[in-house]
């Protein structure tokens, strides 16, 4: 199995070693990752610059040099279409993204670099997860990636059709071990809903948006409400923004088309 490793938190995160060193034991890794961090960017690619792309090394004093990876100056979706054009021998048989620093719920979903990039994935007909870990003072991503792994040999035993899609999302480790696995959809929840205004040290104004927990939704059972009552959650998530329900009946609405002139006129 060929699986292409990426996240949005940059190369040098941990999550994303911790990752790659369990993808290795379900086959061959590429890590195609962003060279700076890049939460948050959502589904956005470069094509007005040119991507600058660096293969990467962590020196210890102890290992030795340990090969990284590719680093990309550009987004999670930058790296996935780079990583099956260019730097994947063959079309990867699974995209994973992450872990990512903190969870990606609710609204976040689509704000999230790391959910994006297996977006990415799925758009070239890839089987892909995103897995990301609740934020945590000293998060354990090594076990976070283990008991990912777990979730990924199980999601793959299942033989998903090509292009699914998936977003996990870990509970915090110091809650304690996480009560079960939930399948949820995603919450309509928001986050980060208050700006911060602040003066510089020029006089200017500035604001900064703060990251603030929101009560989820009542009675709702979600990605939100599951991740805060410690459970794994496991969403299966579409890309398709039709809203077919409305389709249907707007197409056979009588529509007028003006004439050019009158437009001109
Ligand atoms: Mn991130």
């Amino acid at each position: 199995m060929l699986i292409l490793l990426t996240n949005d938190d940059g190369i040098y995160a941990p999550g994303l070693a911790a990752m790659a060193q369990e993808m290795r034991h379900l086959g061959e890794v590429v890590v195609v990752a962003p060279a700076t961090e890049q939460s948050g960017v959502g589904h956005s690619i470069t094509y007005l610059t040119p991507l600058i792309v660096k293969e990467v090394f962590h020196h210890d004093v102890t290992d030795g040099e340990k090969r990284l990876g590719w680093a990309v100056e550009g987004s999670p979706a930058d790296c996935v279409k780079l990583g099956i054009h260019q730097f994947c021998a063959r079309p990867p048989n699974l995209v994973v993204s992450g872990i990512n620093s903190g969870a990606n719920v609710g609204i976040n979903v689509l704000y999230s670099g790391t959910v994006a990039a297996a977006i990415e994935g799925a758009f070239f007909k890839v089987t892909s997860v995103a897995v990301s870990l609740e934020i945590d003072e000293q998060p354990d991503y090594v076990t976070g990636a283990r008991l990912a792994r777990q979730l990924v040999e199980q999601l793959v035993a299942r033989r998903p059709p090509a292009g699914s899609l998936y977003s996990v999302n870990l509970p915090a480790f110091h809650r304690g071990w996480p009560k079960g696995i939930r399948v949820v959809p995603m919450g309509l929840d928001r986050h980060g809903e208050r700006f911060e205004r602040r003066t510089d040290p020029r006089g200017r104004t500035y604001y900064w948006i703060t990251s603030e927990r929101v009560e989820p939704e009542k009675f709702a059972e979600t990605d939100v409400s599951s991740l805060r009552e410690g459970y794994v959650t496991i969403t299966p998530l579409n890309f398709d923004l039709s809203r077919f329900d409305n389709l249907r009946d707007m197409a056979e609405w009588t529509w007028r088309m003006p004439e050019r002139e009158r437009i001109d006129g």
